[in-house]
C-alpha cells in the first residue's frame, strides 16, 4: 500500500525545506522529496553566500516579508545553535537618480529603516574606490547568509520535527483522485492530501498545474584573491555590496574563506534550459563586467578569478515572486520565479505557504505575490 501524509513537498532546496519545517513543526505527518540531494549544485541556491538587505530598492511592499524573514532566520539559528546569518553590513552605491539609489530610500523612510549615508571620509576607509558624485549608503544590519548551511539545517530541524526525506528521487507525475493526490518518482508512490511545489527552475515541469513557469538563466559567478588579504576580509569588517555601476548591477561579498571575494552581475544572463548540467564557463560578457568593476572600483583585487560557479535565476517577466494555489485542483501550493532575489525570504515564504495549508488563506502581507 501507498504511504500516506498529510502532505508532500516536492522540491527540498530553499523555499522548499523551509515549507517542510513549518509543516512539521505544527505537527503534520509531511514528506519531502528531491530529485537531488540537497543542497547541490545544479538548482538555484548554491555559491556560499546570498545577500540579505531590508531596504527593498525593488519595492517597499517586500519589507515586512523582509523582516518577518530575519525573525525566521533567527529562529533557526537559535534551534540549531549555528550561525546562518553574517551581519557585516551591506554598502549600496551608484548615481544619485539610480533605481537603486532611489529605491533604498524609498523603502527606507517608507519603513522607518536604519540606513546611514557614507560620507568621503567614511568611504576611504573601504576597500573600493568610488565616484565622489555616488551616493553611498550603508545597512548595517544587512549581510549575507551561508546558502548550503541554511538549506542543510532547515532540512535538518524539519527531520527533528517528524518530517520524512526521500532525495535523489524525481517526482514525475501527480495524479488527483477525490481522496487523494497520487506522487509518483520511478521508486516510489505516496499519497498525500495536500502537495507543495517548490521546483525552482523546473518549475515549467508542472505548467499542467498552473505553475507560473519561469524563464530560466545561466547566472556566472566569481571569485577573486585580494593583491593584499587583509582589507578585504569580513573579520577586516569588510562589507558585502551592490552597486550601480551605470551599464550593470554588480554585487559581491568579502572574504570570509580560502576562495575569497565573490563578484557577480545581477543583471542579464543567458537563457538556458534547467536540465542543463552545464558548468563551464559560457558566454564572457558577465566575466567582462566584473573585471570592468575590479578596473574601475576594486584595484585591490587580481583581476583573473580564482574559481567561478554557474548558478540558475528562474525569472518572472516583472521580477517579482508568484506564489498560488492550482486553480485545477486547491489541494496543490507552489511558489515559483525567486527571480534572482529569493533566498532572503525563505522562512518567510514558508510559513506563508505553510499557513495557506493550515488556514486555508494567505496572510495579507504576501497578497501582492499571489497570482
Ligand atoms: C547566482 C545567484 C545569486 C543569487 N543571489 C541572491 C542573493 O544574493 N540574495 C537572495 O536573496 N537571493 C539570491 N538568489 C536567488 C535565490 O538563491 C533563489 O531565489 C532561491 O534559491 C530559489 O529557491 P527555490 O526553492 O525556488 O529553488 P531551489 O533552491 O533551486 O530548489 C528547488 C529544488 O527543487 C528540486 N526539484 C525540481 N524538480 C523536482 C522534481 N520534479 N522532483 C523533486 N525535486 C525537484 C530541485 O532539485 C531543487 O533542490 C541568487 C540566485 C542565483 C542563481
Amino acid at each position: 500500500m501507498a504511504h500516506e501524509y498529510d502532505a508532500v513537498v516536492v522540491g527540498l532546496g530553499t523555499m522548499g525545506s523551509q515549507v517542510l519545517w513549518r509543516l512539521a513543526q505544527a505537527g503534520w505527518r509531511v514528506l519531502g522529496i528531491d530529485r537531488d540531494h540537497p543542497p547541490h549544485h545544479l538548482g538555484s541556491h548554491h555559491g556560499w553566500s546570498r545577500l540579505i538587505r531590508f531596504a527593498y530598492f525593488e519595492h517597499p511592499n517586500y519589507v515586512p516579508l523582509l523582516l518577518e524573514a530575519e525573525r525566521g532566520w533567527s529562529e533557526l539559528e537559535r534551534a540549531s545553535g549555528r550561525t546562518l546569518f553574517e551581519r557585516c553590513g551591506v554598502i549600496q552605491g551608484g548615481p544619485p537618480r539610480s533605481p537603486l539609489i532611489r529605491g533604498i530610500i524609498a523603502s527606507a523612510e517608507r519603513h522607518r529603516l536604519d540606513v546611514e549615508p557614507l560620507d568621503l571620509a567614511a568611504r576611504e576607509r573601504l576597500p573600493f574606490s568610488l565616484p565622489p558624485t555616488w551616493t553611498v549608503l550603508m545597512e548595517s544590519g544587512a549581510g549575507y547568509l551561508h546558502p548550503e548551511l541554511c538549506i542543510e539545517t532547515a532540512l535538518l530541524q524539519a527531520e527533528q520535527c517528524g518530517a520524512e526525506m526521500c532525495t535523489g528521487q524525481q517526482v514525475t507525475r501527480i495524479d488527483d483522485t477525490a481522496d487523494w493526490l497520487e506522487l509518483h518518482t520511478p521508486l516510489r508512490h505516496v499519497r498525500a492530501k495536500r502537495i507543495v511545489l517548490t521546483t525552482g527552475a523546473f518549475a515549467s515541469d508542472w505548467r499542467d498545474w498552473n505553475v507560473h513557469p519561469p524563464t530560466v538563466l545561466r547566472k556566472h559567478l566569481f571569485w577573486f584573491q585580494p593583491r593584499h588579504a587583509t582589507s578585504w576580509h569580513v573579520r577586516a569588517g569588510c562589507p558585502a555590496f551592490l552597486f550601480d555601476v551605470g551599464e550593470s548591477y554588480i554585487y559581491g561579498f568579502p572574504a570570509h574563506d580560502e576562495r575569497g571575494v565573490k563578484l557577480a552581475r545581477h543583471d542579464g544572463g543567458m537563457e538556458i534550459d534547467p536540465a542543463s548540467e552545464d558548468t563551464e564557463l559560457g558566454r564572457l560578457d558577465e566575466l567582462a563586467s566584473v573585471q570592468k568593476f575590479i578596473d574601475d572600483h576594486a584595484p585591490g583585487l587580481r583581476s583573473e578569478p580564482s574559481e567561478h560557479a554557474i548558478c540558475r535565476y528562474a525569472m518572472s517577466e516583472d521580477g517579482d515572486f508568484r506564489l498560488g494555489v492550482s486553480a485545477r485542483d486547491s489541494r496543490v501550493v507552489w511558489a515559483s520565479c525567486f527571480s534572482g532575489h529569493g533566498f532572503k525570504f525563505a522562512p518567510a515564504i514558508g510559513t506563508h505557504i505553510a499557513h495557506r495549508l493550515l488556514e486555508s488563506k494567505w496572510r495579507p502581507e504576501v497578497q501582492f505575490l499571489v497570482g
